[in-house]
C-alpha cells in the first residue's frame, strides 16, 4: 500500500487559452496510506481524468504524482503496481470463477498455497462459494462484476486499488450488499482505495473521506458528516443530500440574516468580507414548517413513507423541507430555520460563525 500525492496537477486535452480549457485546473491532494476514499462529482467534472493520471494511463500536462514520495509521473501503468476495477466486467469467460480470481496472483508468481488462501478468502467474503467452479461465461453480468471486484482486491501488495464507477451494471438491490462487502474487505486488507462515483450514496457509504469535485476542481475533502453539516461550498450542499441544501441570498447583519423583509436568527455573529455576495444554506431537515416564521407557499408535498418532503416558495425562493413522521402542513404554513442547521456563505464559500 502507498501514500499517493498529487502535486500541482493540471491537465488539458487540447490547447489552453484560459483556465477553463483545463479538465483539471489545479490539484494538490494526498491519498493517505490505507484510506478508503471516494471521488465524487457530476459527470464531466474530471474524475476519470484524475483516476487515469494516478494509474498512469494519462500523463498530466503539469505537476507530479508521487507514490510514497517516489515520483512516478512518467511511469507506465504496469510499472505502478496499481489494481483497477472498471465499470464493466473484465473476466476471462473460459476460466472458472476461482481461476479468474487466482489469475492476477499466478501471473506474478505468488506461491500456490498463498493463492489458495487469498482466493478462498475473497470467495467467502463476496459470497461466491456456490459459483467457484463455474465458468465465467455462464454467469450473469452482476456476478461477472463481482469477480472483477474480487480480482481487483486479490493482490496483497498493490500501491492502491482504483474503482471507476464499479457498481454501474449491478442490480440496485445488490448494490447495498456489495458496498458493505467492499467495506469489510477494506477493513480486513487495508488497501489504499480510491472509488470514483457520481452517486452520493455510494460515496458516503464506502468512504472514510470523500473528495468532492466540480468543474475540474476539488471543492471539499471531508468525512460524510462534514459534507452534510458543514458543506464548504454551496455546490457541495446542493449536490449532496436529497433534496439538497436550500441556498437563499441574504444580507447579513451581525447575528441576523435579512431575507426580503424577514429576519432569520443565525447560530452566532458573522462578518463577511466586504462586497461579497452572501447567502445562507439550510438543509431541508432543519426547515420547520408550522405557524412560525415567514409565509411559505407550499407547491408540492411528496409523501415518501415515514417522512414528507414539502416544496414551496419562501420570499420568492424555492425551499424544500423534510417533515418528521406524523407532522402535517398547516392551513396557512410558515417556515422557519433551526439556527444550528444554518451555514453562511460569502461568494458561495462557507464562512465561520462565531458561536
Ligand atoms: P463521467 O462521470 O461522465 O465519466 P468525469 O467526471 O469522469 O465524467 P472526465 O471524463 O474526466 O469527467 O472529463 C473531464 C472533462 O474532460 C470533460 O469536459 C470531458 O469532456 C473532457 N475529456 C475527457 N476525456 C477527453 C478526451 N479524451 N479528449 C478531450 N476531452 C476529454
Amino acid at each position: 500500500m502507498a501514500e499517493i500525492t498529487l502535486d500541482h496537477i493540471r491537465h488539458a486535452y487540447g490547447p489552453t487559452k484560459s483556465r477553463d480549457d483545463y479538465a483539471l485546473k489545479e490539484l494538490d491532494h494526498v491519498w493517505t496510506d490505507g484510506g478508503a476514499f471516494a471521488l465524487l462529482g457530476p459527470s464531466g467534472c474530471g474524475k476519470t481524468t484524475l483516476l487515469n493520471i494516478i494509474s498512469g494511463l494519462l500523463t498530466p500536462s503539469e505537476g507530479r504524482v508521487l507514490f510514497d514520495g517516489r515520483d512516478v509521473t512518467m511511469l507506465p501503468p504496469e510499472a505502478r503496481n496499481i489494481a483497477q476495477v472498471f465499470q464493466f466486467p473484465v473476466v476471462y469467460d473460459t476460466m472458472t470463477v476461482a481461476e479468474n480470481l487466482a489469475f492476477p496472483l499466478k501471473n506474478r508468481g505468488v506461491p500456490k498455497a498463498k493463492i489458495n488462501e487469498r482466493v478462498s478468502r475473497i470467495i467467502d467474503m463476496l459470497g461466491l462459494a456456490e459459483h467457484a467452479g463455474k465458468r465465467a461465461a455462464s454467469l450473469t453480468a452482476d456476478l461477472k462484476q463481482k469477480i472483477s471486484l474480487g480480482r481487483g482486491m486479490v493482490r496483497e501488495n498493490v500501491a492502491a486499488i482504483l474503482f471507476d464507477e464499479p457498481l454501474t451494471v449491478i442490480d440496485p438491490h445488490l448494490k447495498w450488499q456489495l458496498r458493505s462487502q467492499l467495506k469489510t474487505l477494506h477493513r480486513e486488507f487495508g488497501h489504499t482505495m480510491v472509488y470514483v462515483t457520481h452517486d452520493q450514496t455510494e460515496a458516503l457509504t464506502f468512504a472514510d473521506k470523500v473528495v468532492v469535485m466540480t468543474g475540474g476542481e476539488v471543492v471539499q475533502v471531508g468525512t460524510p458528516q462534514d459534507l452534510f453539516e458543514r458543506p464548504a461550498h454551496t455546490f457541495v450542499g446542493y449536490f449532496i443530500g436529497s433534496p439538497g441544501m436550500n441556498v437563499l441570498p441574504v444580507a447579513i447583519d451581525g447575528e441576523k440574516a435579512i431575507l426580503d423583509s424577514g429576519e432569520i436568527r443565525l447560530p452566532g455573529a458573522v462578518t463577511p468580507p466586504p462586497g461579497a455576495a452572501t447567502s445562507i444554506g439550510v438543509r431541508p431537515e432543519f426547515v420547520a414548517v408550522g405557524d412560525e416564521g415567514l409565509p411559505f407557499a407550499v407547491t408540492r408535498v411528496d409523501d415518501i413513507g415515514r417522512e414528507k418532503i414539502v416544496h414551496g416558495i419562501l420570499a420568492g425562493h424555492h425551499v424544500a423541507a423534510i417533515l418528521p413522521e406524523g407532522a402535517n402542513v398547516p392551513a396557512h404554513p410558515r417556515a422557519s430555520f433551526r439556527p444550528e442547521g444554518i451555514n453562511v456563505y460569502a461568494d458561495d464559500w462557507r464562512i465561520e460563525v462565531a458561536r
